[in-house]
């Protein structure tokens, strides 16, 4: 298997059409998910997003670097993610961008730096902590294993793949915490022994993420 030590703008272009095909194939999953301990919109909502950025990539939602491509993602997840967590979920792209600005390709520092910033205005944004059964449980491991990696040396599908494990486990973990945020919270106690699918589906970006890191040939 070919592996490469950057991602460039194509990459990113298959990670956001990669994320957007497992939303469809894990919608029912999501959604089953969201209604153990919220509302049941979740996995219908983040498939209707990402079929919307899949509908502007194919009209041509074109660009040099990799900035305008995540910036695009986090605006349609904001106005199109029904939900009052799509902002969340959009602000994970719109600082991505933010962090990648001018970058036609990413090393494995720019990813950890991305995804570093993306839990840190994830939770300013929504007021989150790691522990409280939300997406950070799963974005922050992810970001976590992403500075090791770089600290240990590895190359950027090594590093990604520690990362998706990081996200599976931490989402995992998710089952054993009690909710104190979002719609969950109401549930108190009854929220224990079910996965959260906001961290679910962090996992599965991550995911997507390291098979385009591990699979895509260099451009
Ligand atoms: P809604 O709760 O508006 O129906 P979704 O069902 O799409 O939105 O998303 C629910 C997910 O959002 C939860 O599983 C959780 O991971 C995440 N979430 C909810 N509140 C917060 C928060 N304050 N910070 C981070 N993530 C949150
Ligand atoms: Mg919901």
């Amino acid at each position: 298997m070919q592996r490469h030590d950057t991602l460039s703008t194509p990459n990113i272009e298959a990670w956001l059409r990669a994320m957007a095909q497992a939303f469809e194939d894990n919608m029912a999953r999501l959604s089953a998910l969201d209604a153990d301990l919220g509302d049941g919109d979740h996995g219908s909502s983040m498939a209707r997003a990402f079929r919307a950025v899949v509908a502007k990539l194919d009209a041509g939602a074109q660009a040099q670097d990799c900035s305008p491509l995540l910036q695009m993602a986090g605006m349609t997840l904001v106005s199109v993610s029904g939900g009052a967590t799509g902002p969340l979920f959009g602000t994970i792209f719109l600082e991505a961008a933010k962090t990648v600005k001018g970058k036609s390709a990413l090393g494995l520092s720019d990813v950890a730096a991305l995804f570093a910033a993306a839990s840190t205005a994830v939770m300013a944004r929504g007021g989150a902590r790691p522990g409280e059964k939300t997406m950070i449980d799963a974005l922050e491991p992810a970001a976590q294993a992403l500075r090791q990696a770089v600290e240990a040396g590895l190359d950027l599908a090594g590093g990604l793949d520690l990362a998706a494990v990081a996200a599976r486990t931490g989402a995992q973990a998710t089952a054993a915490m009690l909710a104190t945020k979002g719609r969950a919270r109401y549930l108190g106690q009854r929220s224990l022994g079910h996965e959260d699918a906001g961290a679910h589906s962090v996992a599965l970006m991550l995911a997507a993420l390291a098979a385009v890191a591990a699979a895509e040939p260099a451009r």
